[in-house]
């Protein structure tokens, strides 16, 4: 059902007026984890001003240590919700557990399913199962065919709003946290009608790797980017490291439009 084969045009999902593959890049941005009320407001109102229009933040975290932070769970969906209705923005979070699916539509506008459960069958089959734009990550260490394959699930069940994310998979070198599988991307285009995004924050781990990433990304066909971004990244909850402040990420911004592979 993903093929392109299948079906030769793209699939565009539509949300919140916002075209997920309908030819002109989106970036999606936010900060890895919902902390506060305040901390997502003060992401949102700078995508306001710069004209962004999709919001991301975790709810549910996937942590490597059991001991790190694992996320506010239904009151950071809450805080989303809120938000997402005061300032008109596509929202996207993760959601780990099937029996949350059915809750999240109520309040967040995207459901990700991270790479840790790209291969979670029974979660894909019942995001196949709701009628809700779902954005799965590519896991860790699969490969584009597995990738494709768990997209499948979801929409052998009905769900038809599917799109891909890279985010990096695992490989010997130790330079970057991931490694960004670049001919992913076009790769996945050709093979499927689904829009393609490219995480440039989880799959380099480096902040000063996420411009040049961004633009191969783009370069190379993909829907758009994701990035995560926080205002105080020093006390970040979680990719304390990778993630960019709010100047730096205007900047990144900046840069982009200036290059013209992001309008
Ligand atoms: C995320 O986007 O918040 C995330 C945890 O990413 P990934 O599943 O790609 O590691
Ligand atoms: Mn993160």
């Amino acid at each position: 059902l993903v093929s392109r084969k299948k079906q030769p045009e793209d699939t565009v999902i539509t949300v919140k007026g916002v075209e997920f593959g309908g030819g002109r890049p989106i970036l999606i941005a936010g900060p890895c984890s919902v902390e506060s009320y305040e901390q997502v407001r003060s992401v949102a109102e700078n995508h306001v001003k710069r004209g962004l229009r999709v919001l991301r933040g975790g709810a549910y975290k996937p942590r490597t240590s059991p001991y790190d932070f694992q996320g506010l769970g239904v009151e950071g969906l809450e805080i989303l919700k809120r938000i997402g209705d005061e300032f008109n923005l596509v929202t996207i979070s993760e959601i780990v557990n099937p029996a949350d699916l059915e809750l999240a539509t109520r309040y967040i506008d995207v459901i990700q399913i991270g790479a840790r459960n790209m291969q979670n069958f029974e979660l894909l089959k019942a995001a196949g199962r709701i009628n809700h734009p779902i954005l799965l990550k590519r896991g860790l260490s699969a490969t584009i065919e597995e990738f494709i394959y768990a997209a499948e699930y979801i929409l052998s069940e009905g769900n038809k709003q599917v799109m891909l994310c890279e985010r990096g998979i695992r490989t010997y070198e130790k330079a970057t946290r991931n490694t960004l599988d670049i001919s992913a991307v076009p790769l996945l285009k050709q093979e499927t009608h689904l829009p393609v995004f490219v995480d440039v924050t989880h799959s380099t781990g480096r902040r000063d790797l996420l411009l040049p990433t961004a633009k191969a990304g783009l370069a190379v066909g993909a829907d758009g980017v994701m990035i995560e971004v926080h205002p105080d990244p020093d006390v970040a909850l979680s990719d304390a490291k990778q993630q960019v402040n709010i100047p730096q990420f205007n900047h990144i911004l900046d840069e982009l439009l200036a290059s013209g592979l992001y309008k």
